[in-house]
């Protein structure tokens, strides 16, 4: 609720109070969405939550760590050891290797961690509610991605309803991405000052650094700095 105070003009002064919580995996597109939160909410009203969920490479971890310490956030890392357990994914299980292409495309890659982002927004609501924080931001998209059915905006959507309902909140999810190519994602980046962060972030499926340059993952974002005619500094 904005807080109004009173002062020797009429023109009130509104402080807006709205808190954001960041979703921050260390990768180039939550990096983005920290930075865009950082612009829309203020420095002083954006936190930054991680996930431990057994992931394979604990680089995405330190960069998470790094980016939200550059970035002046607090940031906070909560464990879900149940996706391990799952297995039968490449990103948590250490026997299945990465798919470079697939040979079927209309199938779902092998990195795929099924119900990860849904677990994982549901488990930053319920971090959130106690602190009255009214906004979770993803860096999710449906555009130029792998196909993953749980970056859909319906899913989003239905999901924040399903919040709504199952907190007696207002919670909003907001997913600044969701439309936006890796070009235009790299160009507002820029646009947020987030560049010189992206030195900190971590994309390789393969766990690398520097990166491969030949995985899935390395390949979309080498594609999109170069789209946007922007040079990675994760890599130069
Ligand atoms: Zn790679």
């Amino acid at each position: 609720m904005p807080i109004s105070s009173s002062s020797d003009s009429d023109v009130p002064v509104t402080i807006n109070s709205e808190k954001a919580l960041v979703v921050l995996s260390g990768g180039q597109d939550s990096t983005t969405c920290l930075f865009w939160a950082i612009r829309e909410f203020g420095v002083d009203n954006v936190s930054a939550l991680s996930f431990d969920y057994g992931q394979r490479h604990r680089i995405e971890l330190d960069s998470a760590a790094k980016v939200a310490a550059f970035a002046r956030v607090s940031h906070r890392c909560l464990p879900i050891d149940t996706f391990a357990a799952l297995g039968g994914d490449a990103l948590t299980d250490p026997a299945i290797e990465v798919a470079g292409d697939l040979d079927e495309p209309s199938a779902l890659p092998n990195t795929f961690v099924p119900g990860r982002n849904l677990i994982f927004l549901t488990f930053a609501a319920a971090w959130a509610w106690p602190r009255k924080l009214d906004n979770l931001v993803t860096g999710v998209s449906q555009t130029d991605y792998s196909g993953y059915p749980d970056c859909r905006a319906s899913t989003l959507q239905s999901l924040q309803e399903t919040l709504r309902l199952g907190m007696e909140s207002q919670i909003k999810i907001h997913a600044p991405l969701m439309h936006l190519s890796k070009k235009e994602t790299v160009l507002l980046a820029r646009q947020l000052g987030a560049i010189e962060a992206m030195a900190f972030t971590h994309t390789c499926y393969n766990g690398e650094r520097p990166p491969c340059g030949e995985c899935p993952a390395c390949r979309l974002r080498a594609k999109g700095f170069a789209e946007a005619g922007i040079a990675d500094p994760l890599v130069t």
